[in-house]
């Protein structure tokens, strides 16, 4: 038996993870073994508990555990700090990671060949505290948070020089990259964009995957580029796997496989 990792949350059924980590194990030649974890809303903790005391060696924590894996740590890394929010425990050590902002770059650098310099993320959750701090470390002249709750917004952009937040009404066309960090699609909605935003010359990032979010459609229509998060979770994946194992798995051939599917 491997090396035995997880990913944690509720839901998870859906998740593209174990095959991605999969994937890697076998290029890499690592003995690893990566499931799936529903947790209980109300039992993140004891979840994490019996995996590690069963021999559990890492989790990947997804929604809606990342702050509450955050303060669960005994040591986080300078981006989990920043961000608040971790999805990646080591268990040996009890550290905590966040990868999602370098895997967000990543994507947007090495498999888009985007350049960005204006940035509307939208949404305040998990997600978007994991990438702010990312963003602008990445090169981001301007980054305006808008939220449906714009008190979480305005407080998510307070803790970062260069960022600053905005309601939906307020928002002006000005950004060449919008990032849906919203788990709006997930139920088939879109955050309340006004029209303009979404054009030719943007390039709209939706951070859920593998299905045609109402996002990712008006964008097309409005003529901006449009592009769903299996590359983010593809190399924020990447840079966890690194993290347990040392080894820096090709991240490339595992999103074309993917994307072929
Ligand atoms: P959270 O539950 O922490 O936050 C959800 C956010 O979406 C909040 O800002 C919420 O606003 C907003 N929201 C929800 N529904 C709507 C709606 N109908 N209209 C407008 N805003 C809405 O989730 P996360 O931040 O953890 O995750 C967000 C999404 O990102 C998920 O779908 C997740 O799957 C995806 N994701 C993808 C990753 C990848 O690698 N591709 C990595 C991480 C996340 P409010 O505050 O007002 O409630």
């Amino acid at each position: 038996m491997g090396d035995r990792y997880a990913l944690v949350g509720n839901p998870v059924a859906h998740s593209k993870s174990p095959v991605i980590h999969a994937a890697f194990a076998r290029a890499t030649s690592q003995d690893v073994e990566y499931s799936l974890i529903e947790a209980p809303l109300d039992g993140f903790a004891a979840t994490v508990e019996r995996f590690r005391a069963g021999g559990g060696r890492g989790l990947n924590v997804t929604l809606p555990f990342k702050q509450e894996a955050f303060r669960l740590c005994s040591g986080v890394s300078a981006r989990a700090r920043i961000a608040q929010a971790v999805n990646t425990l080591v268990l040996e050590t009890g550290f905590g990671d966040n990868t999602d902002g370098i895997g967000l770059v990543h994507d947007l650098s090495r498999n888009l060949n985007y350049k960005f310099s204006n940035v509307l993320l939208l949404g305040a959750g998990g997600a978007a505290q994991g990438v702010v701090g990312a963003l602008l470390e990445a090169g981001a002249a301007r980054l305006v948070i808008a939220n449906r709750t714009v008190s979480k917004a305005q407080a998510l952009a307070a803790r970062f020089p260069g960022a600053s937040a905005c309601d939906y009404d307020g928002l002006e066309a000005q950004f060449d990259l919008v990032i849906n960090a919203t788990s709006a699609g997930l139920a088939d909605e879109a955050p309340p964009l006004p029209p303009g935003i979404l054009r030719s010359g943007v390039l709209a990032y939706d951070m859920v995957y593998g299905r045609e979010t109402p996002f990712l459609t008006a964008a097309r229509r409005a003529g901006a580029r449009a592009c769903d998060g299996l590359g983010m979770l593809v190399e924020q994946a990447a840079e966890s796997f690194f993290l347990w194992r040392g080894v820096r798995p090709q991240t490339r051939p595992v999103l074309e496989k993917l994307r072929g599917a």
